[in-house]
């Protein structure tokens, strides 16, 4: 098969399918308005033109990436030239999730072809009119034995994953991800796990506390919450408490209006279940802000709650919704005693002026990636890998680091001939002097 191969056949698969994005993308913004309301501004900057932007980038980059990479030799192999080639795994599974149904699906499928592999797809069930339209548009780019999309739920992804497969990517929540990584091991078979967990957002009282504020609104409502990275709560220092919740309310209003189901600018819930579990969540809780829900839309307002105790349903799991407790600490052992709660998140966020603490709390805390002074912003850097740690992932991708995830690296020493040092031979009778020497010096 060509694609194994040849890294031109590879080009011209990508520049097809970069058209038929561009060819594509109101429909596919259509779509994801069909299946929760995603604004369409949000739409082109988190889905369309990110996954624009990736096949640009692949397209540029693929032949160097491809390219065998020279590395300096060793001296024990002395006369040697030695290399990596990256070789396609072969079989790679992908399997996607709702929330960001079109890149998610899309950017770890570019980084699998480009690096020469057969590819199956399965998009989220959740999201049909965007699983649709992604099928369309692979099926008219690629023959199916090539890449190939396959529409379904629970029980299709269980059959794809009782096959044998050479890699699989998965993205999704912890409790799939467990299931991912057992069926995984029957074959051995490498995984990425792109999961979740509950992300800290930390201030200050040295913090910019209006802007934080707006970068807090922003990254933790955009998709209504439904952001694997969004931050899931507020951990601030307990004098400016009051003040930076008059922010928060300013710029929730600021960016929805006094009535945010009327904004044309704030997704929906993805379903009943979904909706039901949030709602469950603010039930026993003090919210301060918003809280207002609508069934028939899945609608749940942007909702402030303080006091929350550690043991609430709203903070033993990941939320994953438009609901921002705001918790306090007066000294840096509180902090500690909250994170420490919890498995290594995916994102960490800290807002602070004071370049020590925010350098200990990065230095002190495992989590996959985050900010100082923003939300969500490492994601786009396609030079930062993304991905998780311990129990929010296994695993990172993003721009070159793609094309080598879905790469075998494999070494080679190109041994030359014309000289053939005797002493690693046996019989080693009089060698172990000079070699402990050689062996001391090197
Ligand atoms: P999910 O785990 O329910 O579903 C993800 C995929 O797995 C879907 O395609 C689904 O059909 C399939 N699936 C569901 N149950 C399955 C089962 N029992 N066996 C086999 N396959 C199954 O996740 P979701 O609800 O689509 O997404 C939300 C979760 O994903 C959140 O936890 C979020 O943090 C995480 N997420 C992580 C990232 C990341 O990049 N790290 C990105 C987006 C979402």
């Amino acid at each position: 098969m060509n694609y194994k191969t040849d890294t031109n056949f590879r080009k011209e698969k990508l520049i097809k399918l970069l058209n038929i994005v561009n060819i594509y993308e109101n429909e596919i913004i259509q779509a994801l308005y069909d299946d929760f309301k995603k604004p369409a501004f949000e739409a082109v900057l988190t889905e369309t033109s990110y996954v624009i932007s990736e096949l640009k980038d692949t397209i540029k980059n693929l032949k160097k990436w491809a390219k065998p990479k020279k590395v300096f030799p060793s001296i024990l192999n002395f006369p040697s030239t030695d290399y990596i080639y990256k070789e396609p795994y072969g079989k790679v599974l992908i399997i996607a999730p709702w929330n960001y149904p079109f890149q998610l699906a899309l950017c770890p499928l570019i980084s699998a072809v480009s690096a020469g592999n057969q590819v199956v797809l399965k998009p989220s069930e959740l999201t049909p009119k965007t699983s649709k339209i992604i099928a369309k548009i692979i099926d008219a780019v690629f023959d199916k034995s090539h890449v190939e999309v396959i529409e379904g739920g629970i029980e299709v992804a269980q059959k794809l994953l009782a096959q044998r497969w050479d890699y699989i990517f998965f993205t999704g929540s912890v409790a799939v991800g467990k299931i991912v990584a057992k069926a995984a091991a029957e074959n051995l078979t490498p995984v990425t796990l792109e999961l979740g967990g509950k992300n800290p957002c930390i201030i200050d009282k040295t913090a910019n506390l209006k802007l934080a504020a707006k970068r807090i609104v922003w990254g933790k409502f955009i998709n209504a919450g439904q952001t694997c990275i969004a931050p899931d709560y507020i951990l601030i220092q307990k004098d400016v408490k009051s003040l930076f919740i008059s922010y928060l309310k300013e710029e929730i209003t600021k960016a929805y209006g006094s009535n945010p189901s009327l904004s044309p600018d704030y997704a929906r819930i993805i379903n009943t279940k979904n909706w039901q579990r949030l709602v469950n969540m603010m039930e026993h809780e003090k919210v301060i802000f918003g809280g207002q829900t609508v069934i028939e839309n899945y609608y749940i307002a942007p909702t402030l709650i303080e006091d929350s105790s550690l043991d609430s349903l709203v903070m033993c799991e990941e939320i994953f919704g438009p609901i921002l407790p705001i918790l306090t600490y007066e000294i840096d052992a509180e902090i500690d005693a909250i994170l420490s709660r919890f498995e290594k998140p995916l994102a960490l966020y800290v807002f602070t002026k004071n370049h020590t603490f925010s350098k200990n709390i990065i230095q002190k805390y495992s989590f996959g990636g985050g900010c100082i002074n923003d939300t969500l912003v490492h994601f786009s850097n396609k030079r930062l890998p993304f991905g998780g740690v311990g129990h929010s992932g296994i695993g990172a991708y993003h721009g070159s680091l793609s094309f080598d995830l879905f790469s075998h690296k494999k070494s080679i020493v190109k041994k030359a001939n014309w000289l053939d040092l005797q002493i690693r031979y046996a019989p080693y009778k009089n060698k172990l002097t000079t070699i402990k020497k050689i062996l001391k010096w090197l």
